[in-house]
């Protein structure tokens, strides 16, 4: 199976998503960062396992350390499974990415999603910043331009749709993401040949 984990904050929409794409109900009752359950999910006749990572990044009512404990659980599932993993995607709020980013940075702090779009690009699990909540954006192409400069990838966002994916989950519009690991998936294949 090709893996593929789903990271990003919480309240982002990672759950909609999992739904959306595998037409399971994954909600776990709720409790940030302690359950990791890779699902398997058959695709298209491609077979793809989604590994839901949550809570990476601000947690409401969760205690420094634990988010700390949270956070480092993450990394080390990451680095140990790097090799086996198709697609790392970074779940975004779109409406309020750009602000929660420069919020950080302003403070002086590395932003999360920023954080760990990097890293997965360190670790060589290529990243796919899936852009979500598009239905409450009104300048679509604006924002994903900033939302691109703010990674450090050159905008217009329209070269980047091999990694850059608008999308609503809560209407079901998950194609561009679809379309973005259906690439990775052939590529990968192919790289196998
Ligand atoms: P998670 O914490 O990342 O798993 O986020 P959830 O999937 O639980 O979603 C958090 C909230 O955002 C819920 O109220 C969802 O209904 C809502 N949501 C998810 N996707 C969308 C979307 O595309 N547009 C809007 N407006 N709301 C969404």
């Amino acid at each position: 199976d090709a893996e593929v984990v789903l990271v990003g904050r919480s309240n982002v929409g990672k759950s909609t998503l999992m739904r959306e794409l595998t037409g399971h109900d994954f909600s776990t009752g709720g409790k940030p960062g302690v359950t990791r359950q890779p699902n398997h999910f058959d695709w298209a006749s491609e077979s793809f396992m989604f590994t839901d990572l949550p809570g990476f990044g601000f947690m409401s009512g969760v205690e420094e350390e634990h988010r700390e404990a949270i956070k480092t659980n993450i990394v080390r599932y990451l680095e140990a499974n790097a090799d086996s993993i198709l697609a790392g995607v970074v779940v975004m709020d779109g409406k309020a990415a750009v602000d929660i980013i420069d919020r950080h940075t302003e403070r002086g702090n590395i932003p999360h999603d920023v954080e760990m779009y990097g890293f997965l690009e360190d670790i060589g699990v290529e990243p796919i910043v899936a852009v979500n909540k598009t239905d409450k954006i009104d300048d679509l192409d604006e924002r994903l331009d900033e939302i691109c400069d703010r990674l450090g990838l050159y905008p217009p966002w329209q070269q980047w749709s091999d990694r850059i994916a608008p999308m609503c989950a809560k209407r079901g519009d998950v194609e561009a993401l679809e379309e973005c690991l259906r690439t990775r998936f052939h590529e990968h294949n192919r790289d196998d040949l």
